[in-house]
């Protein structure tokens, strides 16, 4: 039996995680969730898989959900403390950690303190943290096992083979719901026509991040920390079908891919069983009926916001750091529809050319980069809007 704490329960990684879970009741058992604001449904999943102890963000969550429940109930914990307490519960085998932006950074962190193995959704505890996060899950002996679909398709493509052997890795990337429209097209969208992802039901921050292609500028970052592999050796190719889900090429020419259906419960449920494989009831892929894959190259100058992480990737310390949060004020001005969504890459662009103290040797300098970021990303947006 593997004990499991869900950071972020209630989001569609959550509620994947936990769809897997309650198919394989001898395997996975539930000791934590937390949950931002979603309380219904954080209640429902109390309900169902009786976790000893929950967090949510705030006192008023907390004292809603108590009111929700009747005896007996799981401790109820709040704010970051209480996602620490969580993250860190002595019962656990494994940390899922799917909390949304850089607010996954400090549960996740306290996870790998613990000792606890990791299956990383939360990319952004990567890009804003990368060397420091693999460092102390090395020092800890943690294990971090990727959730995100492309660094699974890697992972599965390195097992059995030399790491000296790679010469490049190869992350595929469906184009979003924009690949098509032109950069002119692109002045018109709505934050509506952004979440309208093709292949992928996610959250609404990756939504409008894959539409930017943003998405794939981060898992390159992610990619960079996860696999220990420059950026310069690390490429990302269109594929609108999102069948081929990533790949390492060799130095002897081999390239090795996984494919699989457009769907996460796949590299969710290998990261819970690795290095075993369970069972889902995922349709098999039909690669006749699917016909043709195709790819193509990136257009950086349509996706800015790609060129831009490549960049920050370069510069090192703390840009990438800035790049995310920035990312993330800009994400959620859009959706607000305070700025237009040519705008994004513009707001992050604006806030890299004043990046500050580069210094990345402590989660501190990680928090004052992305605080300072983040005020300088809303003036830039005050400046446009
Ligand atoms: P989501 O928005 O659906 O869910 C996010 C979860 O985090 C929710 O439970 C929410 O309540 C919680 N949360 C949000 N802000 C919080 C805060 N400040 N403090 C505590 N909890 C908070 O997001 P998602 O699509 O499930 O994505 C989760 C992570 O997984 C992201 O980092 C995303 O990039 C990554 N990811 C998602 C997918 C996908 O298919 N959805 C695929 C690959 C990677
Ligand atoms: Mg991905």
């Amino acid at each position: 039996m593997k004990n499991l704490v869900i950071l972020g329960s209630t989001g569609s990684i959550g509620v994947n995680t936990l769809e897997i879970v309650a198919a394989h009741p001898d395997r996975y058992r539930v000791v934590a969730l937390t949950a931002g604001n979603n309380i219904e449904r954080l209640e429902e999943q109390i309900r169902a898989f009786r976790p000893e102890v929950v967090a949510v963000v705030s006192d008023a969550q907390a004292s809603l959900l108590r009111a929700r429940l009747d005896s007996p109930t799981p401790e109820i914990l709040c704010g970051v403390e209480g996602l620490m307490a969580c993250a860190s519960h002595p019962g656990a085998h494994m940390v899922v950690s799917a909390i949304v932006g850089a607010a996954g950074l400090i549960p996740t962190m306290a996870a790998i303190e613990a000792g606890h193995d990791i299956a990383l959704a939360n990319k952004e505890t990567l890009v804003t943290a990368g060397p420091l996060v693999m460092a102390r899950a090395a020092a800890r002996g943690v294990r971090l096992v990727p959730v995100d679909s492309e660094h699974s398709a890697i992972f599965q493509s390195l097992e059995g083979h030399r790491r000296g052997d790679v010469r490049r890795m190869i992350l595929t990337a469906s184009g979003g719901p924009f690949r098509e429209r032109s950069l002119a097209e692109l002045n018109q969208v709505t934050p509506a026509d952004a979440l309208n992802h093709p292949n992928w039901s996610m959250g609404r921050k990756i939504s409008i991040d894959s539409a930017t292609m943003m998405n794939k500028g981060l898992e390159v970052i992610e990619a960079r920390w996860l696999f220990d592999l420059p950026a310069e050796r690390i490429d990302v190719h269109i594929h609108p079908q999102s069948i081929v889900h990533s790949m390492v090429e060799y130095i002897d020419g081999s390239v090795i891919a996984q494919l699989g259906l457009p769907d996460m419960r796949t590299p969710i449920a290998y990261a819970l069983s690795y290095p075993e494989r369970i069972a889902l009831s995922i349709p098999p892929l039909d690669l006749c009926q699917i016909g043709r894959l195709t790819f193509e190259r990136p257009d950086l100058q349509k996706f800015a916001c790609l060129k831009l992480a490549y960049e920050a990737l370069r510069e090192g310390g703390t840009a990438p750091t800035v790049l995310n949060a920035a990312n993330e004020v800009a994400v959620e001005a859009f959706l607000r529809g305070e700025i237009s969504f040519l705008n994004i890459s513009r707001v992050i662009a604006a806030v890299l050319e004043h990046p500050g103290d580069h210094r990345l040797e402590h989660v501190d300098d990680v928090l004052r980069a992305d605080r300072r970021a983040r005020g300088r990303a809303r003036k830039v947006i005050e400046a446009i809007a």
